[in-house]
C-alpha cells in the first residue's frame, strides 16, 4: 500500500520524510516531492534565524493571532510558524517592537553601551566596529582643531566599545 502525501488536500504518493518537530527528528510525516521542497524551504528559513529571532517569532502576537485563526487538527506547531514566517519574513524583524524586544533581552550595561554608540540594538558586530571607527574620527581632538571638548564622550564611546566587544564580539 502506498502512503499518500500528508500535505493538506494532496493526493500524491508520500515518499519523503519531513520531521514533525525541530528537536525530534524521530517523528515524521511523509510528503510528496513537491511538498518536501516547500517544507525544506521553510525549514531552512528558520535555521537562518538567530535564537533570539526564533524566540521573538514564537512569542510575537502576530504569530499567535494567526495561529489561532488557522489552527486545525492536521496542522502542527512548526507548520503554522513556517507559514507565518514566509508571510512576515520581510516585516517582522524590521519592526520597532522587535527592536524593543531585543532591548529587553540586553543587560543594562550592554543597553547603555549601544546607546552611547548611537546604535540600534540589533546590529551585528561588524557594524559596531564600523561605528566605533566613525565615532573616533568624529570626536578625536585632531578632527576638532585640537579641542579636547569631546574627551569625555570619546572615553564613554571607548568604554562602550570594550563592553560590546566582550559580549557581542566574542559570539562571532
Ligand atoms: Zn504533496
Amino acid at each position: 500500500m502506498k502512503i499518500i502525501c500528508d500535505w493538506e488536500n494532496c493526493d500524491q504518493i508520500g515518499s519523503y520524510r519531513a520531521p514533525l518537530e525541530k528537536d525530534n527528528s524521530k517523528k515524521y510525516r511523509l510528503l510528496c516531492i513537491e511538498h518536501i521542497k516547500i517544507f525544506n524551504k521553510k525549514w531552512n528559513y528558520f535555521s537562518d534565524m538567530s535564537d533570539q529571532e526564533v524566540e521573538y517569532f514564537v512569542k510575537s502576537d502576530l504569530t499567535w493571532h494567526k495561529a489561532t485563526k488557522s489552527f486545525s487538527s492536521s496542522d502542527n506547531f512548526f507548520n503554522i510558524l513556517w507559514n507565518n514566517a514566509l508571510e512576515d519574513k520581510l516585516n517582522i524583524f524590521k519592526s520597532e517592537s522587535f527592536n524593543e524586544y531585543k532591548r529587553t533581552q540586553l543587560s543594562n550595561t550592554d543597553r547603555d553601551a549601544f546607546d552611547a554608540m548611537e546604535l540600534k540594538y540589533d546590529v551585528k558586530w561588524e557594524e559596531i566596529q564600523k561605528q566605533f571607527k566613525t565615532l573616533v574620527k568624529k570626536y578625536h581632538p585632531d578632527k576638532n582643531q585640537g579641542s579636547r571638548k569631546f574627551e569625555d564622550k570619546l572615553k564613554k564611546i571607548t568604554l562602550a566599545y570594550s563592553q560590546l566587544k566582550m559580549n557581542i564580539g566574542k559570539k562571532k
